[in-house]
């Protein structure tokens, strides 16, 4: 059967990749410690699931209107202008099938494909930007970070990178892989660069925005490129109830755009999946509005996990680590490594490899940096998404493994 060749040849998630690589390595009876998958460990807090079943028993289960039912769209709008400065109307806001949906609609709707369109992606970046960007047709230019700059770009990078063809800017703070946020004042100067060139659509993928980890930055705080005068014509501000809440199964992600592209994205959405399952709604409601203690708690245990698997990584000779201050990922570049020959006599050419051969022979999964980014060769993305315990252990596996390592 002939497949077409924008799918064809996009490549498969690589998170998604490593997580059926170790679950099929577990149904085989290994004892997999996983650090592959960027999903919380804790469960959705039982206030938001009641709210589910309330509403099922209700009889919320017919068609709702295509950007979502309209007391959600106003907590979320609510949301939006009070704690983000992002003034938004109910009328903005489309309810999605996750905030991955969300960003597809958002990359087809401003890229004209066959024109030369560039969208522009600070790296390391999680692995779907690119696959989304290519398939709206646009190139997908990265602008990279690096270990010595804590994974933030410049000012001066990002004007460097700006052509004529520019049509969108792929941003990501907390970001997934970095593990880190930029400080408020940062995101300020890049957004100063993106306001002097006034076709330039900015997607904000603020999904980690909960997940800040000050005890680790003091003073740290998230910023929403939205809240700017100068870009809020022109931002798509993209969130999801995934990881702050612990719902990354009920696949609820949201986006607010400026009300004439609010209105082409909801035609989209009604084109593709129409509303999200309609009993979901009212457990939005009560996410966003009385769920604060909740995800509180969780926010200080992962900033705690934060810490505890920097100070493991440290401890693995060769490793250099970013400090983890926000979302739940540490990235160690480990590239000292490559070149060498595994206690299994695999060859560790490179990220890919390196992450092979620990699954194989250590039974641990992490996520090799060659999807995130050409400047994350060197890298190997840990999700602290679970409990202390296997962070201690997981962490200490890889480090014995390493220390069998032999130079050829
Ligand atoms: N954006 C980023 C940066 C992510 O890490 C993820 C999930 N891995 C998503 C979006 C997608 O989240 P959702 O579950 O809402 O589709």
């Amino acid at each position: 059967m002939f497949v077409s060749t924008r799918i064809a040849s996009m490549s498969e998630s690589a998170t998604l990749a490593v997580g059926a690589k170790a679950a099929a390595a577990r149904a085989k009876g290994h004892d997999v410690i996983a650090f592959a998958m960027g999903e919380p460990d804790f469960d959705t807090p039982d206030n938001i699931k009641r709210a589910a079943i309330m509403a099922l028993e209700k009889g919320m289960t017919k068609y709702a209107p295509t950007p979502g039912d309209k007391p959600a769209r106003e907590a979320i709008a609510r949301k939006l202008t009070e704690e983000n400065g992002v003034p938004t109307s109910f009328e903005q806001v489309t309810v999605t099938a996750g905030a991955k949906h969300a960003i597809y609609m958002a990359l087809q709707a401003i890229v004209e494909p066959g024109r030369g369109d560039e969208v522009l992606l600070p790296t390391p970046a999680w692995v779907s930007y690119k696959s989304l960007i290519e398939l709206a047709g646009a190139k997908c230019v990265e602008v990279p970070g690096s270990v010595s700059n804590g994974f933030r770009v410049t000012p001066e990078q990002l004007a460097a990178a700006i052509t004529p063809r520019t049509v969108g800017f792929m941003w990501n703070s907390p970001s997934n892989p970095c593990g880190t946020a930029y400080p408020a004042a940062e995101v300020r100067a890049l957004c100063d660069v993106l306001a002097r060139h006034e076709r330039i659509a900015v997607i904000s993928d603020e999904i980690y925005e909960k997940l800040i980890y000050p005890e680790v930055a003091p003073g740290l705080v998230h910023f929403s490129p939205g809240s700017l005068e100068a870009l809020r014509e022109r931002t798509i501000t993209i969130n999801g109830m995934s990881k702050s809440y612990a719902m990354t199964g009920w696949r609820i992600g949201y986006m607010a755009a400026p009300p004439s592209m609010a209105k082409e994205l909801i035609k989209l959405q009604g084109q593709m999946t129409n509303s999200i399952p309609s009993f979901f709604y009212p457990a939005i409601v009560e996410a966003l509005t009385n769920s604060a203690a909740g995800v509180e708690s969780m926010r200080v245990r992962f900033a705690a996990r934060a810490g505890l698997i920097k100070r493991e990584l440290d401890a693995i000779p060769g490793f250099v680590t970013v400090e983890p201050n926000a979302a739940f990922y540490a990235f160690p570049d480990v590239s000292a490594h490559f070149g060498k020959v595994s206690p299994r006599g695999a060859r560790i050419t490179g990220a890919q490899a390196f992450a092979d051969a620990l699954l194989d022979e250590a039974a641990v999964a992490v996520v090799p940096g060659e999807d995130f980014g050409a400047c994350a060769r060197g890298h190997v993305r840990l999700s602290f998404a679970c409990g202390e315990e296997l962070i201690v252990r997981g962490v200490g596996r890889m480090r014995e493994w390493v220390a069998a390592l032999r130079s050829v």
